[in-house]
Formats: C-alpha cells, structure tokens, sequence
C-alpha cells in the first residue's frame, strides 16, 4: 500500500535540492529558551464546527512544553443536514456528505480569545486570518479589513487550502485553483502586509493514474514564481491522508521546479498524517533527517492538532516525530523546532505592527450609548 513511501522521501529531496539550488545556510542561534521543546507552527483552536478549548486552557496544554504558538481557526464549517445524518451531528467532514461552507466569523473568534489575554500572554500566540473564501476577488479584502478591525492581533494568513483531498469537492460554490486571480490578490496583499501565508495544497490528488502527470506541481511553482514577495509556508509538504507522490511525480516535480529559486517557499511537517510516512520506515526517517539537515532553514515543526483536550493529544504529534529528531544536528533541530518560527513570525509581527500604524484609522469619535 505504501510502495511510494520512497518515492515520497526521493521526490521531497528532489523538489527542495532543486528549489534549493541559490539556497545559503544561516548560521543556527543558540538555543535561546531550553524551557520549551518548540513553538508550534500550525495550529487550530477550532474544529470543523467552530468548537474548540479557549486561548487560556490552550495557553495551560503548552505550559511548560511549548513557547509559542500560531493559532487559527479553521476556514470552514461543515454543515449538520438532517436529511442527510438526522440527529448525528458530524463535527469532522469525513462524517457526513453535507458540504463545508467558508465561516468568516472564525476570524473573530480568534481575535476575540487574543484579547481576552494579559499582554505577557499574548506574546507566545501568532494568530492568523483564515476565514476568507480563495475563490472570491474581495477575499483579500476581507483579509484587510480583519486588520483594520483587529489592529495588534494578527501576524499571517492561513491555513487555507486550494486543492484538498476529500474536502475541496465538498465546499459550496467555485472550486478554488491555483490559478484564481483571487488567489493572486490574496498573495499580493500578504507580501504588501507582510503576512506569511500557510497554504495547504495536495501535491496531487488522492488516487492518480500512474501515467498521469500531477498539474499541481507546475501550478504551484507558477504561483510562487508570480509571487517572489510573499512567504509561502507549504503546509505538510503537500502530503495528505491518501495523498502521496508516486513515481511519475519525480518526472514531473524535476520538470516543473528545475530552475526554481523559490526562498520564499518553507514546508511544513505538521499533522499525523504527515508524518506516518516521513517517520514510518528506518529508511525514511534517514532521508528525512538528511533532507533537513541539509536544508535547515526551510522546515518548520508544527502539530496541525485541531482543538485539543488534554496535552498528551496535543504531544502526539512532536512525539511521533522523537525518531527523526534524533537523527537531526543540533542546528537543524534547533531551527525546526523553534529556530525558523521565531525568524519568520517576528518579522511578520514587526511588518504588519508597521503596516497597521500606517494604515489603520483611529476611531475619533466615541461609540454611541
Ligand atoms: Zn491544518
């Protein structure tokens, strides 16, 4: 069933030694802050049904664990249909065939639990704008105006997703593509800001034919191409619960990415499903490690755990990871667990702090009784 789990590590190695090519190393910082084993980079409060622990009980899950976090809701909202489950109420989209719809208000709720926070606390959360529809042309407004109403709260976009194995046919309305000029808005806005954009998009789809080249790799590189600006964090690495690289991907990742000299590109190895094929094998766990180490400033560690309850669920993940850790220098391991969050997400707060001080209207007038 895995027969492409080589094939996965050898095309992950082949896309990021040919984005790669013009890459230079950054010499590690020194450990900084041993208190905290790494700050997450992926990060939901909320489930597909907006429900999810508050910001405080969260803050107590990382305590003494964790330093700091990026936090978002979850974009979508799965519909509960009564024709379709009755009284069962899903709360995952795989629960049901209702269709998910883009829920704006996760925004708020997000920004809410930030500022329900002392001004110490905040410091450890990176919250991030998700709630837009990537289909839509005023998308990017949206993203505007969360800022403009939310001054001093936000530090990035995403998650967001373009093409998503299960999920992407079952949304409302326009399919999103990579080649959406709503999608473009969205990214030119981000670089003006200075948002990083997490962006989840499924390297191919879930079950392709062999002979079939995946069209996502080529639009994806055209996408970065036409946003050199933008800080693209590409979430799981393009992998996904059935989604994996088979071996007509090689062909095509080589042919699509073999002058590319995307910096802005970072990956992400967030979520379970990720890293039952990058920790699944002695084989893969090498490859990987070697990878990273190689390129040590272009991963990220994040759990993609979504409103969890108990700190040994949100552990899972940075456990299931303990194997390649241990194959990584000290630098790589340093730079993945905290090193690469703390360079990316403090810019983006410095940026976006600057660009709201221009932007944003200070309200004049006091609000009426
Ligand atoms: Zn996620």
């Amino acid at each position: 069933m895995y027969r492409s789990l080589l094939h996965s590590l050898k095309w992950s190695v082949f896309v990021i030694s040919l984005c790669c090519l013009s890459h230079t190393v950054i010499a590690a910082e020194p450990e900084s802050d041993d208190d905290f084993l790494f700050h997450d980079s992926h990060f939901h409060l909320t489930n597909y049904v907006q429900e999810g622990p508050s910001l405080s009980e969260f803050l107590k899950l990382m305590d003494g664990k964790v330093g700091r976090s990026m936090v978002c809701g979850i974009p979508l909202q799965q519909q509960w249909m009564y024709a379709n489950t009755g009284d069962f109420a899903p709360t995952y989209y795989t629960q049901t065939d209702a269709p998910l719809y883009y829920y704006s208000f996760t925004d708020a709720i997000i920004a809410h639990e930030y500022l329900r926070l002392s001004p110490e606390e905040r410091k450890r959360f990176d919250p991030m704008i998700t709630g837009f529809n990537p289909t839509d042309m005023y998308a990017a407004d949206h993203i505007r105006r969360v800022l403009m109403t939310f001054p001093g709260v936000f530090s990035g976009i995403g998650e967001f997703s373009i093409h998503k194995e299960f999920v992407s046919s079952k949304i409302s309305g326009e399919v999103a593509t990579l080649e959406n000029k709503a999608l473009d808005r969205i990214l030119e806005f981000a670089a003006e800001v200075g948002l990083p954009v997490v962006l989840h998009c499924d390297v191919d789809t879930p079950f392709p034919r062999p002979d079939q080249d995946p069209y996502i790799v080529v639009k994806l590189k055209e996408l970065a191409d036409r946003h050199p600006e933008t800080t693209i964090i590409w979430a799981h690495i393009g992998l996904g619960r059935v989604v994996r690289p088979v071996k007509d991907q090689l062909a095509m990742a080589e042919r699509g990415l073999r002058e590319r000299e995307s910096k802005n590109i970072h990956f992400d190895i967030s979520w379970d499903e990720t890293a039952k094929y990058l920790v699944g094998k002695p084989e893969a766990i090498k490859a990987t490690a070697d990878l990273i180490n190689r390129f040590p400033t272009r991963f990220l560690f994040g759990t993609d755990c979504v409103g969890p309850k108990t700190q040994d669920q949100y552990l899972e993940v940075y456990e299931m990871y303990q194997p390649l850790l241990a194959e990584l220098t000290p630098e790589s391991r340093h730079l993945l667990l905290k090193g690469n969050y703390e360079r990316i997400f403090d810019q983006a707060r410095r940026r976006v702090r600057a660009w709201e001080a221009k932007n944003v209207r200070r309200e004049t007038t006091p609000p009426r009784d």
